[in-house]
């Protein structure tokens, strides 16, 4: 009786242990910061599709509250429709309950989130209050000027918008036909630039809070550092030479 009991406990621990490891080499808890133009939504999504765990956009959190009238999403809609910005305190639990939905059980990534260092401390301090494991932080570093112009390059083709095209990327340049740009996957002589992409002030005053390592998103994701293993990538190659880079960090 006593030994049988002792075996028991035995493979009782042995299976705790078992599950424990099992559930840190599977448990993927992320979160990405990069700038805009940094390809960190391309990136994102090659991290989703190898490693299995939602891509989770925060804009997308605030659209799907207030579309099934949850009582943060209608918070949310108030301070939205007065143009004013959602406070902290109902963003944070608005993620953390779409982080504990059934498809985050074995992780996720979020992107969006959080954009100031008062957002990393809340953002830090709900995880740990709800028992969340952050694994990885990924910030893809690209210096300011070079954010900028990947933006302001890129041309869409008229024929298929997933032709990439960008006048300051030379491996997806624009190829030339008599003297003109012409699309280079397709050679279609239709290039245009997005209005949004040519906005410059716009494009600054994001930038300007991307790279402010006071109190903008350079200083959440510094939060980061002392507390979780920080995966810097070089943003400045192709998006296939991030990938890899990344995808060697990760495993
Ligand atoms: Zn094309």
């Amino acid at each position: 009786m006593h030994q049988n009991g002792y075996i028991f406990h035995f493979q009782q621990a042995a299976k705790a242990a078992y599950l424990t490891l099992r559930k840190e080499l599977t448990d993927m808890n992320i979160l990405i910061f990069g700038p805009n133009g940094s390809g960190k939504g391309t990136q994102g999504a090659v991290v989703q599709k190898k490693y299995g765990v939602p891509h989770i956009e925060t804009g997308v959190i605030f659209r799907v509250n207030i579309k099934n009238g949850t009582e943060l999403g209608q918070k949310a809609k108030g301070f939205i429709d007065r143009g004013e910005l959602v406070p902290d305190a109902i963003t944070v639990p608005m993620i953390l309950n779409r982080l504990r939905e059934a498809d985050c059980k074995n992780g996720w990534l979020l992107d969006g989130f959080p954009r100031n260092l008062a957002q990393a401390e809340a953002l830090g301090k709900a995880l740990q209050d709800a028992g969340m494991k952050l694994d990885y932080v990924i910030e893809i570093v690209l210096d300011r000027e070079i954010a900028k112009k990947r933006i302001m390059g890129r041309r869409l083709c008229a024929t298929d918008n997933n032709h990439p095209n960008n006048i300051f990327i030379d491996a997806i340049k624009p190829a030339e036909k008599e003297g003109k740009p012409v699309c280079r996957v397709c050679g279609c002589d239709k290039l245009t630039a997005r209005a949004d992409d040519q906005d410059e002030a716009a494009i600054d005053k994001r930038h300007g809070i991307y790279y402010d390592t006071k109190t903008g998103t350079l200083a959440a994701a510094n939060y980061f550092r002392t507390r979780v293993k920080i995966l810097e990538v070089d943003g400045t190659p192709g998006v296939k030479e991030v990938s890899q880079a990344l995808l060697a960090k990760l495993a």
